[in-house]
């Protein structure tokens, strides 16, 4: 029996999967679930106001080392999630984990497996590891 958090996290998922067993809805509950992720953080700019998404061209002189541009682009929030809205994105990023997990399991595919790979790659080839 493995303990790690992952796995375990993705074998209590697996045993509550009664109501979505088919990849069909597993897939699409996913997918609705990453929406709803992108909708609170939205909805925390537009209705809430606690922050505010600068969406504007980011200049980096052309001159710049990979190890400078860090400092000339910016995250494009101004301000802090309020802890309301701290707690929507929180939930919502939950229920996004949650199918992340139920598709793996439908697929017979664990978490960990990938999350290591993935790790390594990162570990292995640092800045070129993003696409
Ligand atoms: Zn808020």
């Amino acid at each position: 029996m493995n303990f790690d958090p992952l796995n375990q996290f993705q074998e209590d998922v697996t045993n509550v999967l009664v109501r979505h067993k088919s990849l069909l809805d597993v897939i699409t509950k996913f997918q609705e679930s990453c929406s709803r992720v992108n909708r609170a953080v939205v909805k925390s700019a537009s209705n809430c106001g606690c922050i505010e998404i600068i969406g504007k061209h980011q200049k980096v002189p052309s001159d710049a080392t990979y190890e400078e541009i860090n400092q000339f682009l910016s995250n494009n929030i101004v301000g802090e999630l309020c802890d309301v809205c701290r707690d929507k994105v929180e939930q919502e990023i939950g229920n996004c984990l949650f199918y992340l997990a139920a598709v793996s399991s439908t697929l017979n595919i664990e978490l960990s497996d990938i999350m290591e790979k993935q790790w390594k790659n990162i570990k292995t080839l640092g800045k070129f590891s993003l696409y």
